[in-house]
């Protein structure tokens, strides 16, 4: 059954890619299958002339809200899904088989500017983007299992009742790598909740010595190259960018759930 329900949604993801000649026709496919809890075989022939790639539900529902994978628009931008592997800060795979990053259209085309910018800077230089939209019910998960006081809990991870900017695909974690997929060393890791990751405490570090010039550097080409498509960092984690705020975000796109 599960597998059924798979199947009807990824149709009907299909069918909002075609071109707008087709729409007419296959809008009424779409809907009787969508409305059918069984894909007989009268249905499958009807779309016979398109080809059929299982997604999960959730990579459904985020493709059908018009989110778009980060890398079918740049290819050059590398990803690594911490997420959907037990490699991140709850050592869980919170996003079983989505494996790819989507973002709002308009965000994944203004990150491909900043991308582009970086090449123009050095070209052997990419982005590699870790997470992008987030749906709020991971991000529920990732609240519940926190174990900071509120105060402290808010720099990391925001009050699902409130949505993040992740929740609207409006905000992307990302880093700098080589070619090769090697990360620049940002003094720091990915989800690293200690305050060695804030962009607020760089000079204090680097004046200590807990952070090189290097690694600063580092920081400081990722902020550059981001604002050239209109992001913007905040001061507790180097990795996360806001395209817009939370207000603007809101009067733009719904929430992921
Ligand atoms: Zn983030």
């Amino acid at each position: 059954m599960r597998n059924i329900h798979r199947v009807v949604l990824v149709i009907s993801v299909l069918v909002l890619g075609c071109t707008t000649k087709d729409v007419p026709k296959t809008e009424i496919v779409c809907s009787e299958v969508v409305n059918s809890t069984n894909i007989n075989k009268v249905s499958i022939n009807k779309i016979n002339s398109v080809e059929v790639v299982l997604v999960g539900e959730l990579e459904s529902q985020i493709i059908l809200s018009g989110l778009v994978d980060v890398q079918s628009v740049d290819s050059t931008i590398l990803i690594d899904v911490r997420y959907s592997s037990l490699n991140n800060f709850m050592k869980e795979d919170l996003y079983g088989d989505l494996e790819k990053i989507y973002l709002q259209k308009s965000v994944v085309n203004d990150l491909k500017k900043c991308s582009d910018y970086l090449k123009s800077i050095d070209s052997s230089l990419v982005l590699l983007v870790y997470d992008g939209v987030r749906p709020r019910s991971v991000q529920q998960k990732m609240w519940d299992v926190l174990d900071l006081p509120v105060h402290e809990k808010i720099k990391f991870v925001s009050n699902p009742k409130n949505g993040s900017i992740h929740n609207y695909g409006c905000a992307v974690d990302l880093t700098i790598a080589k070619l090769n997929g090697d990360t620049l060393d940002m003094g720091a890791g990915y989800d690293d909740i200690r305050k060695i990751a804030y962009p607020r405490y760089e000079s204090k570090f680097l004046a200590n010595g807990l952070l090189s010039l290097e690694q600063v550097n580092n920081r400081k080409l990722l902020r550059k190259v981001m604002k050239k498509g209109g992001f913007y960092n905040i001061q507790t984690e180097w990795w996360h960018f806001n395209r817009y705020n939370r207000n603007k975000a809101k009067s733009l796109f719904d929430i992921i759930e």
